[in-house]
């Protein structure tokens, strides 16, 4: 007890100064005497507090938050838009944008006690946690602030046409179908999306779910399309500027729908007051709507110019941590930068696990992080408006996470953490592109970036406009750093080992200073009985960059030389050693007809027709690393090695499989997949997806393929590099043993 007493009156001691400190005036012998009035426990009790003199009155609390609900918008009619049956197996097979999407949300929410309605019917009254927003038609007025007279016009024709005119439209239409009802339920999803945004704008309701359908996102201005008519969100947020003006200026739209939403992203194009970002499958402009509109360059034009933001996956099966890393690298600072007055969610749960349409894996719980995300910006004021999904557990289940957190639950935690590398791969090549409009995404690339074609729109290079003649021209003329790292290369291996410049002459009459020191050779080459072949790309730069300006920092970085180590290993071992640099590029003009595949093709005949076969070498192993094991796979097509080469030995990382092609007989396929070890990044696509059915493994026309445990070319030839080395040793003794006997 007397220490607790003590305690106490220390503790209050220090409140004590506090209250002096903020200038309440509270007098010594006042304090003193609170002091010396305290009970045993050393707590006040309540009558003690009413008795006394009051200090802070009763406030009612500032908490716009908690005390409103979160608004949601259903209307059963939205379900009178379907498609016509034509077939019995559209029957049992119905249309995957189905009625039963809204209902199932709908009803998933009743069931975990989020709204109260044990018929279902859609009534007013909804219980404790959520407000219904009455739904009403968009009106032409308001549609035709996103839409063209024509569009429309069409879109109400629909209400009465014939069935067979209904069919025919439905047959011509971009994945688009059409009834009698398609109009009101157009109308009345638009109109739910405005009515949802207009509650959270005027502080009816602290957050909103619309669930909608037919979805918007694909609807453009002029054309229907992805089982969209009108384009819900668009109009929504145009309506709503132009409404609010005083409270809305600006607006971020975030598309997580697993496509690229074509129909929001030209409303906006050329509006800076909404930021449309969307992360969507893309794959080259081949997944759905199939265009290159969203490719990550796509960044909007004239006012609009960098205000639109695509996160472009380049393959299926992303998952949370994908999203997440998204999220963090790109989605929340820019949006923090932008800082929206309110924030629409185009939400798509088409990239949720289980929906087969999407293949991608977002979980419940990834929604709910991502909502969690959102709910931080603009105040709160965030509606979340249903587009696609068409797995209906799945949909069901995420839009009750998102709603749990609209309704203030903390998120769930998703299982994966760690992003792929693809996902690595976007995310750094969104920000080079963006970083010329956000400040907060850094480092700032005002020159020049080399971006991932394969997740371009339209350019495979992207150059700040202002510099982009004379990063041209420079880029023509000065060297690259490729050529100076091979340069030193060459001078290490001819001051350690004597290594000699063989000479080749360009069929093509190329003189790019990057085909200097291509081939080089230990000097005694012309007399070696063994010779290992070692035929890579450039050697990689690890590199530190300044974070702000993008600069390599070259006293921090170094060179990964990854075939070195053959190198080194064949020379201690006096075998004749050539070495074969195959450059990704050519400084100069050579550079536009260059292609490095072919060059290492080319290149490997051309050592074995004007070199080897005037040796007197009997035994070869060839090593092939990246892109430049295009050669080996060439050289023993198309020419008759198999009386010399011995053992061939591959390192590809991601590199694509290339089968054996022979133009000599049928058996090189066998002989090259006995005496052939050919090593995959543990993520190469030859192996399918992990863990899933997918799963694959490469045919023998390939050589034996073997999949390494790690991703990264250094990092495969560090993990195999005994068992590759023994494997050349044991097919050249197996030779010699042979010879002798
Ligand atoms: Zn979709």
């Amino acid at each position: 007890m007397e220490i607790l007493k003590e305690e106490a009156t220390e503790s209050n001691g220090k409140r004590k100064l506090e209250e002096e400190s903020d200038a309440l005036q509270l007098s010594k012998q006042e304090g003193e005497g609170h002091l010396s009035g305290l009970p045993p426990s050393g707590k006040w009790d309540d009558n003690q507090i009413v008795n006394g003199s009051v200090i802070v009155p009763v406030v009612e609390p500032k908490l716009r938050y908690i005390t409103l609900k979160t608004g949601l918008c259903y209307d059963v009619r939205m379900r009178y838009h379907a498609k016509i049956f034509t077939s019995y197996f559209e029957y049992i097979d119905p249309h995957p944008e189905d009625p039963r999407r809204i209902y199932r949300i709908y009803k998933i929410l009743a069931e975990n006690g989020l709204i109260t309605d044990p018929t279902l019917s859609g009534i007013d009254q909804i219980g404790d946690y959520m407000l219904k927003i009455p739904v009403r038609e968009a009106t032409a007025e308001e549609i035709l602030l996103v839409h063209s007279e024509e569009h429309l016009k069409f879109i109400e024709s629909t209400s009465s046409m014939s069935r067979e005119r209904l069919l025919e439209e439905t047959e011509k239409g971009d994945s688009v179908y059409f009834n009698h009802d398609s109009l009101l339920s157009a109308k009345l999803s638009c109109g739910g999306a405005i009515e949802a945004c207009k509650a959270v704008v005027e502080g009816r309701v602290k957050n909103a779910l619309a669930v909608v359908r037919p979805p918007g996102h694909h609807a453009e201005p002029d054309s229907p399309g992805g089982f969209c008519l009108f384009s819900n969100v668009a109009v929504a947020a145009k309506n709503i500027l132009r409404n609010y003006p005083e409270s809305v200026r600006k607006i971020v739209v975030l598309d997580w729908d697993v496509h690229h939403g074509n129909g929001t992203q030209k409303a906006f194009w050329e509006d800076p007051r909404v930021l449309y970002i969307s992360l969507h499958r893309y794959e080259q402009g081949k997944y759905y709507p199939g265009t290159k509109a969203g490719g990550a360059d796509q960044c909007g034009e004239n006012e609009g110019l960098g205000k639109n933001i695509n996160i472009p996956w380049p393959v299926g099966g992303m998952n949370d941590a994908d999203y997440l890393y998204a999220f963090r690298k790109v989605v929340m600072p820019v949006c923090r930068e932008y800082a929206p007055d309110l924030l629409i969610i185009s939400s798509g749960f088409d990239a949720a696990e289980g929906d087969i349409i999407g293949g991608c894996h977002i979980s419940p719980a990834g929604y709910s992080q991502m909502t969690h995300m959102l709910k931080s910006l603009a105040r709160g004021n965030v509606c979340v408006v249903l587009e696609g999904g068409y797995n209906l557990d799945s949909i069901a289940n995420s839009a009750l996470s998102v709603t749990k957190v609209l309704l203030g639950e903390s998120p769930e935690e998703p299982k994966v953490t760690v992003p792929s590398a693809h996902a690595i791969e976007v995310i750094d090549d969104v920000i080079k592109i963006q970083s010329q409009y956000w400040k907060t995404l850094q480092p700032a690339y005002t020159g020049i970036c080399f971006t991932n074609p394969s997740i371009m729109g339209n350019y495979s290079l992207l150059v700040n406009p202002a510099t982009e003649k004379k990063v041209l021209s420079d880029l023509a003329v000065n060297p690259r750093l490729c050529d100076a790292v091979r340069n030193s290369q060459a001078q290490y291996l001819s001051s350690k080992f004597g290594f000699i410049n063989l000479p080749v002459v360009s069929g093509k009459g190329l003189t790019s200073p990057s085909l200097d020191n291509q081939v080089l050779s230990t000097k005694d080459i012309f007399q070696a009985n063994t010779i290992i072949i070692v035929i890579h790309d450039p050697s990689d730069v690890w590199a530190r960059q300044d974070p702000r300006s993008g600069l390599l920092d070259l006293s921090g970085s170094m060179i990964v030389d990854t075939s070195s180590k053959f190198v080194e290993w064949a020379v201690n071992l006096k075998y004749g050693v050539i070495d074969i640099n195959v450059p990704l590029t050519l400084t100069g003009k050579d550079d536009e007809t260059y292609n490095n595949v072919t060059a290492s093709q080319e290149l490997l005949l051309y050592i074995w027709d004007n070199y080897i076969q005037y040796f007197p070498v009997t035994k070869i192993a060839l090593v092939g690393f990246g892109d430049a094991y295009n050669g080996v796979i060439h050289l023993c097509g198309h020419r008759e090695v198999r009386s010399i080469v011995k053992a061939s030995i591959n390192f590809l990382d991601r590199t694509p499989l290339r089968a054996i092609v022979s133009s000599i007989d049928e058996s090189v396929t066998d002989w090259f997949y006995k005496n052939s070890l050919v090593f995959t990044s543990t993520r190469h696509p030859c192996w399918g997806e992990q863990g899933t059915s997918e799963m694959k493994r490469p045919r023998k026309k390939y050589g034996r393929v073997l999949k390494a445990d790690i991703d990264g070319l250094p990092n495969i030839v560090d993990e195999r590099f005994e068992e590759t080395t023994d494997f050349i040793l044991d097919s050249i003794e197996e030779y010699e043993d042979e010879s002798s006997n």
